[in-house]
C-alpha cells in the first residue's frame, strides 16, 4: 500500500487498516500433452499450492486448492501424504482464479472445482467467503462451481445454509465402512450411512444432482458386489457417479483396475438407472491428475514435459 504514492499518507493508512493487497506468485507452469496446465503458486510465507486448468471445447475449468497440504490422509492421494500445513485465506483461494484469468486473458475461467489440494470443508469459513468473492469478482455463476468433500458430515449440512447454490461432489470411493475406513480415515468419524444421510438431506435445486466420485482401485472397491451395493446406497438420491480409474503415485501399493473391470462396473450402475461416467483424469504426465497434486517446488518436474518457469 505504501508504494501507491498517488494516495496521501493519511488515505494509505486508512486503507491499510481495512484492506490488504495480496498476489500469488506464479513459480512454475507445466503443460500436459492433453492441454491441461498445472500452476505452482508461491504464497507469502514461502508455502506453495497447485491449481490445474483443464481446457475443453467451450469451457475452461480451474481446479483450485483450499489448503496447503491436507489432514485427511486418503490413501490414494499424494496431497494427503504431506499432511496439513495450513488453511488458505479466502484471498489466496480467489487469487488462483484471478491469476489464471490474467495469464489467459482475454479468455477467462468458466468453471471452478474445489478438488485441488486440501479438504475445502475443513477450511469452511474462508472457503465460503472465497466463493462469494469469486462470484462477485469474476461473474462465474454458482452453478458453475463444484465443491468436493471427503465427507465432513456436519459441514455438508452447514454448506447447504451458507452456499446452497453451488454443486456438491462427494469423494465416496467405497461401499462398506470396512474398506472406506482403510482408504479414507475420515470415515471412522463419519461413516458411510451418516454421509449418505447428509446427502439425502442436502437441499438440491431442480435440475441439479450430487456427484459421487468413485476412484476405482483393483481388488479393493471394484467388484460387481461393490457396484450393486453402490446402487443400493444411492437409491433415491438425485445423483451421478464419476468412476475414476486410480492414478497410482510413486510409493503407493494400490493398483489401477483393468479397462474391462471398469466397464463392467459402469454397466452394473447404468443397468440400474444410475448415471455413471468414466473419467480419465487429465494431466497425468505432469502429475496434475486427481490425487496427484503435491505443491512442492523442490520436487523435480515430472517426465519430459516442457516446464516453464516464470
Ligand atoms: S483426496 Fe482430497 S481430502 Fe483426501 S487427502 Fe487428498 S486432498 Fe485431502
Amino acid at each position: 500500500m505504501d508504494e501507491i504514492s498517488e494516495f496521501s499518507k493519511d488515505l494509505r493508512n486508512k486503507i491499510s487498516d481495512i484492506a490488504y493487497i495480496g498476489n500469488l506468485e506464479v513459480l512454475r507452469r507445466q503443460r500436459s500433452a492433453d492441454g491441461t496446465e498445472k500452476f505452482l503458486f508461491g504464497l507469502e510465507d514461502k508455502q506453495t499450492i497447485e491449481s490445474v486448468l483443464i481446457p475443453e471445447k467451450d469451457r475452461l475449468t480451474l481446479c483450485i486448492s483450499s489448503q496447503v497440504g491436507c489432514a485427511m490422509g486418503c490413501r490414494f492421494c499424494r496431497t494427503g501424504k504431506k499432511g496439513l500445513v495450513r488453511d488458505l485465506r479466502a484471498w489466496e483461494i480467489v487469487d488462483q482464479v484471478l491469476s489464471v484469468n490474467r495469464l489467459y486473458s482475454p479468455k477467462k475461467v468458466t468453471n471452478i472445482v474445489l478438488m485441488g489440494m486440501g479438504e475445502p470443508l475443513a477450511n469452511f469459513d474462508e472457503v465460503v467467503e472465497s466463493l462469494k468473492r469469486i462470484v462477485s469478482y469474476t461473474g462465474i455463476s454458482k452453478r458453475k462451481i463444484t465443491l468436493s468433500t471427503a465427507g465432513l458430515v456436519p459441514k455438508i449440512t452447514a454448506l447447504a445454509g451458507k452456499a446452497p447454490d453451488i454443486n456438491l461432489a462427494i469423494s465416496l470411493n467405497a461401499t462398506t465402512d470396512e474398506v472406506r475406513d482403510r482408504l479414507m480415515p475420515v470415515n471412522r468419524k463419519y461413516p458411510i450411512q451418516a454421509l449418505i444421510k447428509a446427502c439425502r438431506n442436502f437441499p438440491l435445486k431442480s435440475h441439479r444432482a450430487i456427484t459421487f466420485e468413485y476412484v476405482l482401485i483393483a481388488g479393493m472397491n471394484d467388484s460387481p458386489e461393490d457396484a450393486r451395493r453402490l446402487v443400493r446406497l444411492l437409491k433415491g438420491i438425485r445423483c451421478k457417479v464419476n468412476l475414476i480409474p486410480l492414478n497410482p503415485h510413486e510409493g503407493s501399493d494400490l493398483q489401477r483396475p483393468s479397462v474391462a473391470g471398469v466397464l463392467a462396473f459402469q454397466k452394473i450402475l447404468t443397468d440400474h438407472d444410475v448415471t455413471a461416467f468414466i473419467r480419465e483424469s487429465k494431466g497425468q504426465d505432469i502429475l496434475a491428475a486427481c490425487g496427484q497434486l503435491r505443491g512442492s517446488y523442490s520436487e523435480k518436474a515430472s517426465s519430459d514435459m516442457p516446464e516453464r518457469s516464470i
